[in-house]
């Protein structure tokens, strides 16, 4: 899932993550229209984030971890 954050860097306001891309547009364009008359603040922007893809880098880890293990055993274990 991925949330998404409005900041206003004229303003120095990062709103609250929100979930879904269209809310983070409409608190972007209230704050426009209230605290800049509508126009475009210098640096303003939403910031994407998404919570780390299936598989995660930790599952990858663990099985190179268990891979090693088993390549470990069947060298030593006869
Ligand atoms: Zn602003």
């Amino acid at each position: 899932m991925s949330s998404y954050q409005y900041r206003c860097a004229v303003c120095g306001i990062t709103w609250d993550e929100v979930t879904n891309r269209r809310q983070a547009e409409q608190e972007r364009d209230r704050h426009r229209r209230e605290a800049h008359d509508g126009g475009v603040p210098d640096g303003d922007g939403i910031r994407a984030q998404d919570s780390e893809p299936w598989p995660g880098r930790g599952v990858l880890l663990a099985g190179l971890l268990v891979m090693l293990f088993v390549m470990y055993s069947s060298w030593h274990g006869q």
